[in-house]
């Protein structure tokens, strides 16, 4: 039997980070066109944990935003949907999402991706350095934010336009809170999730 001259190709292994309080179609996006540029096998979705503080505002509960991220990736072979930062606990730090992501799948390369947003948040994230040890950034463009590089790293970070979707979560709880449709800007199955949960109905 012939030997292969090299090794198999790493596994290409995106990670979309996220509240998805809901999940929307700028997050689908975003993740489908990295996958499509880079090459990836596959995009894990990981919504944040449960803050036990109060924070700002009242996060919906985990399961919640667990259960909108399944339905709304189900049907794309590529993207699957993590429990990892939920099931840690407390609030989430990325470099514990990375670490544990590495732990789990050390033959794979792993791609974080990230909105305009919380790219330029990102050197005051904890242990910003390990952070870039450990996964190939990629920021992407959002409609109201400009997508520039924080000084990281050289090769650590790059930059895509995506197509532009001038939706946030915020502007999605807002909507359910007035009584505005939110059809068209999260998939079909959490408008009738978020409907059936009484998610958002009074502005928090
Ligand atoms: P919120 O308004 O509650 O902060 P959000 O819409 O910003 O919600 P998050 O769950 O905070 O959604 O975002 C997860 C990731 O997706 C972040 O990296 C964010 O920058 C990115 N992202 C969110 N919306 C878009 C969008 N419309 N286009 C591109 N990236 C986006
Ligand atoms: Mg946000």
């Amino acid at each position: 039997q012939d030997m292969p001259v090299t090794g198999p190709a790493k596994r290409r292994l995106g990670v979309m980070g996220g509240t998805f309080d809901p999940v929307h179609h700028g997050h689908l996006v975003a993740a489908s066109e990295v996958a499509a540029k880079y090459h990836l096998d596959e995009v894990v979705f990981v919504p944040t944990g449960q803050p036990w503080q109060k924070s700002h505002r009242n996060v919906s509960p985990a399961e919640d935003r667990y259960l909108m991220t399944v339905i709304a990736t189900a049907s794309n072979p590529q993207f699957s949907v993590s429990r990892i930062d939920i099931d840690r606990g407390g609030r989430t730090y990325t470099i514990d999402t990375l670490r544990d992501l590495r732990d789990r799948n050390p033959e794979a390369d792993l791609f974080f991706i990230t909105g305009a947003d919380a790219l330029s948040q990102i050197l005051g994230w904890r242990d910003a350095p390990e952070l870039f040890s450990l996964a190939h950034f990629i920021g992407v463009t959002r409609p109201g934010h400009v997508l520039s590089d924080p000084g990281l790293p050289d090769g650590g970070v790059s930059l895509i336009e995506v197509p532009a979707l001038a939706i946030s979560s915020t502007d999605c709880r807002a909507r359910v809170a007035a009584g505005e449709p939110v059809w068209y800007l999260v998939p079909d199955g959490v408008v009738r999730y978020i409907d059936k949960r009484g998610l958002y109905r009074d502005a928090g």
